[in-house]
This record gives C-alpha cells, sequence and structure tokens, in this order.
C-alpha cells in the first residue's frame, strides 16, 4: 500500500466535496479502511498532513475507523467475522465464503465549516 497516494486521493476527494459545499473550512475527514487493506495510519496521517497543507483541509484531522473483514457464507447466508485468516463459516462450517466487506478504503463523511 502506498500511503502517499491514499493521502494525495482522499485529500482530492474531500476537496470536491467541501467546494461541492461551499465550504470554508474542512474541520474533519472521516475514513473508513479495512482491516485487511494494510494501510499503516501513522504513514496515512503523517501523508495527510503534509498534502493539506495550503488547502482548505490543512486544520482537518483524519478520523481512521477500521472496519472488520466480513464473510458471507454461500451456503447458509451468515455474515459474519473473518478472524486472522480463519475463512471458515462461523455456523456451518462451510468453506464457500464471499468477502463482502473489509478490503475496502473511502471516505465515510466530512466536517465542514
Ligand atoms: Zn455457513
Amino acid at each position: 500500500m502506498h500511503e502517499g497516494s491514499i493521502a494525495q486521493n482522499l485529500l482530492t476527494i474531500a476537496l470536491e466535496k467541501a467546494k461541492e459545499y461551499k465550504a470554508n473550512t474542512i474541520t474533519l475527514i472521516r475514513v473508513k479502511i479495512g482491516e485487511f487493506t494494510g494501510v499503516n495510519q501513522a504513514a496515512l496521517e503523517f501523508a495527510f498532513n503534509n498534502f493539506s497543507q495550503g488547502t482548505i483541509a490543512e486544520e482537518a484531522s483524519l478520523k481512521i475507523i477500521l472496519s472488520p473483514l466480513l464473510g458471507k457464507c454461500r451456503e447458509c447466508n451468515k455474515i459474519f467475522e473473518i478472524k486472522k485468516d480463519h475463512f471458515i463459516c462461523s455456523k456451518c462450517q462451510s468453506l464457500e465464503i464471499d468477502i463482502i466487506s473489509g478490503e475496502d478504503l473511502y471516505i465515510e463523511d466530512i466536517e465542514i465549516e
């Protein structure tokens, strides 16, 4: 994972959103990061703080929310949290599992003034 380019993307999206709402300042950006994306949070925050200098997001804090890896069983449709590469249904022990979240990264919302 390249935290630098992720930070740049997040910033671009946040700035576009802020423009849409004619905001003067972005105060907070909530980012949802899948536990399995392997993103280094400290590196991401550091990169974000660098890129945001001189923009309306320079005072914004980045709030990172880790989302767990969720799987859905193809046999019994149970949705469950996958722990440490344990790709097996917690109800019927099936190995037929679809990953439904935990590998993604997106902005949940931003707070503006
Ligand atoms: Zn199952």
